[in-house]
């Protein structure tokens, strides 16, 4: 990490930048790292310089990059079988269903692939279970979600979103969704009770990870498990980002003492690997998909299930999740040290942070190119906002080295 060597011109990595600009669409603008290999909390770029990764892919990379474990079990599925489709059974899939169930403290899975299409199969799943069981008339059942949500970027989960610039110039919209604000258990109660006994589900973030690591009220949670129950309203908590260790906990909902009807899952369950997702529950909400009426050429494939069965004997030892809860502790204990003229606001929980930087220390996204600059990755995010999320298996050292460069970014 102290003797980088020097960018030569033209260098690969701006020849490699060039080619991605010129035949890609530019719906994302990554910081101008190429990354060739990666292990642990670190990548090396095509120029050989290293990095310390504290984004670990938006928490799909919770247990590190190429984590041995995860790529021995890849690698031992590669040489037996990889994809079946669901029209046959695979000898992976009832132990990865049955395991990630018992985690869970839930009777049933549906697998998928990517998040969105998880919290997708989450909306299908309530609204079938309020026609079918509920009792809702047909086609008007009513979800109801926070501001500043982040559930993924399907046409419909879009719908639903307050961030313009993922809704905009992508309708028309999908009905059927209220918005309330986060945190805010009077305006959801208002919400539900308007849409009365249409309303089928509240879909929560129990931390909003994309809108910054904005975790709610104490109590809000509970609040909202109290509410639907009394209601007879599914409570689904988008887990994808916030679940499987990252805030110190299994899931962010159970350190506040909350069981939903309904884990959306996603990111960390792939080990950083392949795409998993998936949609667990009670028999009687998942219990309403009868053959033919939802899937995925992908879900459930022998190799995501071998790659998340190893994800999930991970997570039973208790180990990545105590990491991030001591680790937690101390990353928190030290960005409410940075200097108040930089730093508006330290949010978060366990291994996950978002810091509001002071404009007059430059935008996020400067913040994140000075750390590049220093070798350390993370992502900006709403103009001043810079997300920390390290791999789960970070050392203590690695860690600090990260949190000092970020000092010295700020002192500059
Ligand atoms: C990342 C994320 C999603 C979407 O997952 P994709 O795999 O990108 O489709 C959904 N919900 C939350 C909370 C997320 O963080």
């Amino acid at each position: 990490m102290s003797t980088q060597p020097t960018l030569s011109s033209p260098s690969i990595s701006a020849r490699s930048i060039a080619t991605a600009e010129a035949h890609s669409a530019h719906n994302y603008h990554p910081l101008p790292v190429v990354v060739a290999t990666a292990d642990g909390a670190w990548v090396t770029d095509v120029e050989g310089r290293r990095y310390l990764d504290m984004l670990a892919g938006y928490s799909a990379l919770n247990f590190g990059h190429r984590n041995p474990r995860l790529i021995a079990a890849a690698k031992a599925q590669l040489d037996r079988v990889t994809l079946t489709s669901r029209a046959f059974h695979n000898d992976r899939f009832a132990d990865f269903a049955a395991q990630l169930a018992e985690l869970c403290g839930m009777e049933m899975v549906l697998p998928m692939n990517t998040g969105a299409e998880a919290v997708e199969t989450a909306v299908k799943t309530a609204r079938k279970w309020g026609y079918r069981v509920k009792g809702v008339p047909d086609g008007q059942a009513k979800i109801i979600v926070a501001d500043n949500n982040f559930h993924g970027r399907t046409t419909t989960i879009i719908s639903f979103s307050t961030d313009e610039e993922a809704r905009a110039d992508h309708g028309p919209y999908t009905p059927g969704f209220e918005v309330v604000p986060y945190g805010d258990l009077a305006a959801l109660e208002a919400a539900v009770d308007e849409a009365g006994e249409n309303t089928v589900a509240v879909l929560l973030e129990p931390v909003q990870g994309e809108a910054g690591v904005l975790v709610p009220p104490p109590g809000y949670l509970a609040g909202v498990r109290e509410l639907t129950r009394s209601r007879g309203v599914l409570f689904i908590a988008d887990e994808i980002q916030s679940g499987l260790g990252r805030t110190g906990a299994t899931f962010a909902c159970e350190q506040e003492g909350v069981v939903p009807d309904m884990y959306v899952l996603g990111k960390a369950l792939g080990g950083g690997v392949v795409p998993v997702s998936a949609v667990v529950s009670s028999r009687e909400v998942l219990g309403v998909h009868r053959p033919g009426e939802h899937g995925s050429t992908f879900g459930g494939n022998p190799l995501a299930c071998a790659v998340a069965l190893e994800v999930l004997d991970m997570l039973r030892s208790g180990e990545f999740q105590q990491r991030a809860e001591e680790l937690g502790e101390h990353l928190h204990r030290e960005l409410k040290l940075l200097p108040a003229s930089a730093v508006r606001e330290v949010r978060g929980r366990g291994l996950w942070a978002g810091v509001d930087i002071d404009p007059s220390h430059g935008t996020g996204r400067e913040i994140s190119e000075r750390l590049m600059a220093r070798g350390v990755l993370v992502k900006d995010t709403h103009g001043s906002t810079i997300r920390l999320a390290p791999p789960l298996c970070i050392s203590k050292e690695d860690l600090d080295w990260g949190l000092e460069q970020l000092r010295s970014v700020l002192a500059g």
